[in-house]
């Protein structure tokens, strides 16, 4: 089969390599879509990641597709059925399971390697986070069950209530589906990011109001004249992953308000933070990591009832030779929200 291994930094190769066999619980899947996502942009651009590979390694890790090869002992499935998976799963044993709290399992099984045409998926995933995709919805909307579902984690934490007013830091497709579930719930949204179409894609998902970082000289101030009597945002959702944005949250959000800082950060980096200012004005801050089987059945069903729009978050497709291309070009230039790459 044809499959993009990475070798390194911005080193990204397609291979033909053997088609894996599934073992005992194992399922091979041919893939349909696997989408683009800034965590892959991070591994091509460090050729590695610290928590999921070390080249060379298969990546690509948000994906739909049919099962193709059944393991033994696997009951429940047939081949030729439309799946979609999370891309780990947890270990249901260990202590951050045992609380509840499975995105935080220690042994976090990951898989990855959805730029390929087929892909192994291990028995704790085929167990835990395989789900079926209901006959109406494309396998390339269902692809954005993982990312959004760490989206929907997000959302639990916040909970934006009809009439708040949200700000959301960040235009990338993280950014995009937070707006979509704020808006429907009832939020007023105000979104600054960058990037023509990512800025129409919010548009056309009901933001409020639109800025374009790239012309504001003051983003803080323009984001909090669009708040009810210039207050500042009842909610802040940073979907950057920069220590700056992490600040501006922080800054932006009115006295009494709750601040989701979402977007990972580079090891080691540090924000100040004004601890006069988050006691006086008695602010909420939450942080939420990756996904729960519960968040990735929740994702599938708002993908499925048209809560979220897929259309407006995949916006082109690509076959898996220009893959290496696409990754480079998004190095520079971000404009594309998600790609879908079609191996076959
Ligand atoms: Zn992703
Ligand atoms: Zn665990």
């Amino acid at each position: 089969m044809k499959a993009a291994v990475l070798y390194g930094k911005e080193d990204v190769r397609l291979e033909e390599i053997p088609v894996p066999s599934p073992g005992a619980g194992e399922i091979l899947i041919k893939i349909h879509s696997a989408l683009t996502c800034g965590t892959d942009l991070k591994i091509f651009r460090n050729g590695s990641h610290a928590r999921m590979l070390k080249p060379p390694v298969l990546f690509g890790h948000e994906f739909a597709g049919t099962i193709e090869r059944l393991g033994p002992e696997v009951t429940g499935w047939r081949i030729g059925q439309r799946v979609v998976a999370a891309n780990s799963a947890p270990c249901r044993r260990c202590f951050y399971c045992k609380k509840n709290q499975p995105n935080l399992c220690e042994n976090l099984l990951f898989v990855n390697g959805a730029y390929a045409e087929y892909l192994l998926l291990p028995a704790r995933i085929v167990e835990e986070n395989l789900l079926e995709i209901p006959p109406k919805l494309s396998s390339q909307a269902a692809a954005l069950t993982e990312p959004l579902a760490c989206v929907v984690r997000g959302i639990q934490v916040i909970r934006p209530a009809k009439g708040e007013t949200v700000a959301i830091l960040g235009a990338g497709p993280i950014g995009l589906m937070f707006l979509q579930l704020a808006v429907g719930s009832g939020a007023r949204v105000i979104l600054v990011g960058k990037g023509k179409k990512r800025l129409q894609a919010a548009q056309h998902s009901g933001a409020e109001t639109v800025l374009d970082l790239a012309k504001l000289s003051d983003p803080i101030e323009a984001i909090r004249q669009a708040t009810p009597e210039g207050k500042g945002p009842d909610l802040c959702i940073e979907a950057v992953g920069r220590p700056q944005a992490w600040t501006q949250a922080l800054s932006l959000v009115r006295p009494g308000g709750r601040v989701l800082l979402f977007g990972g950060c580079p090891a080691g980096t540090q924000v100040p933070l004004d601890t006069h200012r988050v006691h006086y004005d008695e602010l909420s801050i939450f942080s939420v990591f990756h996904h729960t089987p519960e968040t990735i059945r929740q994702a599938l069903k708002y993908l499925s009832d048209g809560t979220v729009r897929a259309d407006l978050l995949v916006t082109r497709q690509a076959p898996l030779r220009d893959l290496p291309d696409i990754l480079r070009q998004m190095l520079t230039d971000q404009d594309a929200v998600k790609t879908a790459i079609i191996p076959s």
